[in-house]
């Protein structure tokens, strides 16, 4: 654990540098600063996403559902039309399930105490303690997997998960908690990098031992989990055309991946040996890197359930990511 004496040094360090250094995002505007709807749903977006993947969809989604009350009132269709492409469809579930309970339970607003706030479906700790501190200056920590490796590597060595929440509450600052947290994530996205930290310009390397162990010992330095190899699947999609029309099936309710979204028939290799292809393409999502061909076909190999749909029919269903970048490389749906 850090000596007593440096934690005011280090905030007014980290404070003093994202004041002048931080990102400008959306979920920072200055209008929305308060607005617990919009830091909640930016949170749920960002866990395991990309902030440059985010900013659109974010922009998007507050675009269509301006409040709590109209997330929780929208079909669930409709909020996973507006999370397609964005993967983790769950949290998309979740943070629709969330809307509806506080609609429900607390007259649509977001709870302004932890206990409260770790009763709403789909908010743990982490969430609950990001949306108070930033929207209402509670002060409450904040530990996602960049502060993390912050804390650790300022601590000189790996923490239980109880440690680094008693060393982040240590460390939050009561008169900016919404900042502090934020401003520690930051660090932890620009300077405090997993593979290649840049101490040399870091606000906080006279006060941390990873930095000050540097070239004496490796063996107190925690380092930052491996970064996982994408798996690479191979996926073969049939297409079917009816004049404007095209066919699309949608994933049955129990499917363990993606449940209830839209797409193209899924054809197998056997299958789609006696059609060309039409496209092929590759797509991320989560640990899996998809390699996907687009064949044309007359008819299904199997009979399966489905619809066929017009382009405007098609772009408001809620698709997985794949098949809306599929339909819009065939200009069938109009780029996003
Ligand atoms: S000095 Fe280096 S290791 Fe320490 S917090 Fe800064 S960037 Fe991270």
């Amino acid at each position: 654990m850090l000596s007593p004496p440096l934690s005011p040094r280090i905030r007014t360090n980290l404070l003093r540098w994202y004041d002048g250094n931080h990102r400008v995002l959306p979920w920072r505007a200055p209008e929305l600063r308060g607005n617990a709807y919009a830091i909640w749903v930016s949170e749920i977006m960002l866990q395991q996403t990309r902030v440059a993947v985010v900013i659109p969809y974010f922009q998007r989604f507050l675009a269509r559902f301006p409040d709590l009350a109209s997330l929780a009132r929208a079909p669930l269709s409709e909020v996973l039309r507006q999370w397609s492409g964005l993967g983790y469809y769950r949290r998309a579930r979740q943070l629709h399930a969330g809307a509806q309970w506080l609609l429900a339970q607390a007259e649509g607003e977001f709870p302004r105490d932890f206990a409260a706030a770790m009763r709403v479906p789909g908010v743990g700790r982490y969430t609950a303690g990001a949306v108070l501190s930033m929207a209402y200056g509670l002060p409450l920590p904040a530990v996602d997997g960049n502060v993390r490796r912050v804390l650790q590597r300022l601590a000189g060595r790996a923490l239980s998960p109880a440690s680094l929440e008693k060393m982040a509450q240590s460390l939050v600052l009561p008169r900016r908690p919404g900042d502090f947290n934020q401003a520690l994530m930051e660090l932890g996205a620009l300077i405090c990098l997993p593979a290649r930290p840049q101490c040399s310009v870091c606000p906080l390397r006279r006060h941390c031992r990873y930095q000050l162990g540097c070239g004496k010992t490796s063996a107190a330095m925690p380092r930052s989990a491996a970064v996982p190899v994408l798996k690479t699947l191979h996926a073969h999609y049939g297409l079917l055309r009816n004049r404007r029309r095209i066919w699309l099936t949608q994933r049955p309710a129990s499917a363990g991946w993606m449940p209830e979204l839209w797409e193209l028939p899924e054809i197998t290799a056997d299958q789609c040996a006696a059609f060309g292809v039409r496209l092929r393409l590759r797509h991320a999502i989560t640990r899996f890197r998809i390699d996907a061909r687009v064949h044309p076909i007359r008819q299904l190999p199997q009979p399966g359930p489905g619809a066929w749909f017009l382009p405007a029919e098609a772009a408001a269903l809620p698709l997985t990511g794949l098949t809306r970048k599929i339909l819009r490389r065939l200009q069938f749906l109009k780029p996003g």
